[in-house]
């Protein structure tokens, strides 16, 4: 049986999963690559990782973790191929802003299903091969946004908050079965995401991040590395937030 453990991303296309792939992959693991739409990114992102001569494998899967047959399929795929996962990183991501008046129920309902109950579908998933192994990682990346609040996002916020709500619970659920589960709340990240904001809306911002800088995706991923090492087996439940001292 193959030694290198097996990271799931999903969201690993572009941004901040891409990084997480990379560094995984880096660091030893088999990466699964899970995306939406964007074949072209996600074979950048394998390329990526191989580039990094670190000799894992990786698996490429299109799928919508907001459809439960897709994240079931993911899942399957992870298992045929590696026999085991290891890790669970549900980075997959959207936003629809907008202020709470003109917001619709399509746009919330849209953002809660892709940040909240594509995160749900996949831990129910993983956590089957998990409990077998008595061993794994579930990451959630939600955001400062998801403790603080953000005017034009209460769809959002309500996806990232609810996902510290999943973070624990799980914890507490699963720790019995030596599963651990922890969130990374990242602050202002340089992405696609935020590539779409006003610059002097960022600037403004930047301004009040102490450190002076906003993120980079690297920034999340190396976080994120930390919280699925297996050294960090006592370490359940937590939210980590990486925004540079933005919300202090
Ligand atoms: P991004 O650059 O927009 O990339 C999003 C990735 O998610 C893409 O690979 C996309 O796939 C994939 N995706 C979107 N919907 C999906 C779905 N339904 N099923 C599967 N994959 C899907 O976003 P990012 O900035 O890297 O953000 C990554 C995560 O970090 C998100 O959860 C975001 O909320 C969180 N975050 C970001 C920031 C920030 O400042 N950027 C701050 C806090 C938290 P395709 O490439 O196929 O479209």
């Amino acid at each position: 049986m193959e030694d290198r453990q097996c990271a799931i991303i999903t969201g690993a296309g572009r941004g901040i999963g891409r990084a997480i792939a990379v560094k995984l992959y880096e660091n030893g693991m088999n990466v699964v690559i899970n995306y939406a739409n964007n074949d072209e990114a996600a074979r950048e992102t394998e390329r990526l990782c191989k580039d990094t001569g670190a000799g894992g494998e990786v698996l490429v899967v299109k799928g919508d973790v907001s459809n439960p047959d897709d994240a079931g399929n993911i899942v399957d795929e992870a298992v045929s191929k590696f026999g085991r996962v290891d890790v669970l990183v549900n980075n997959a991501g959207i936003t629809r802003d907008g202020l709470l008046l003109r917001m619709s129920e399509e746009d919330f309902d849209r953002v809660l299903d892709t940040n909240l109950k594509g995160a749900f579908f996949l831990t129910k998933e993983v956590v089957k091969p998990m409990m077998k192994k008595r061993y794994g990682r579930i990451i959630n990346i939600s955001s400062i946004v998801g403790v603080h609040g953000n005017a034009g996002q209460a769809n959002y916020a309500a996806s990232k908050a609810g996902l510290i709500g999943l973070t624990k619970s799980v914890a507490k659920e699963l720790a019995g079965r030596n599963i651990t589960s922890n969130a990374v709340a990242p602050g202002m990240i340089r992405t696609e995401m935020t590539d779409v904001m006003d610059e002097k809306v960022k600037d403004k911002m930047k301004s009040e991040i102490p450190l002076g800088r906003m993120g980079t995706p690297e920034d999340i991923a190396d976080a994120v590395a930390f919280l699925a090492d297996e050294k960090s087996s006592y370490i359940t439940g937590q939210v980590l937030v990486v925004d540079g001292g933005l919300a202090l």
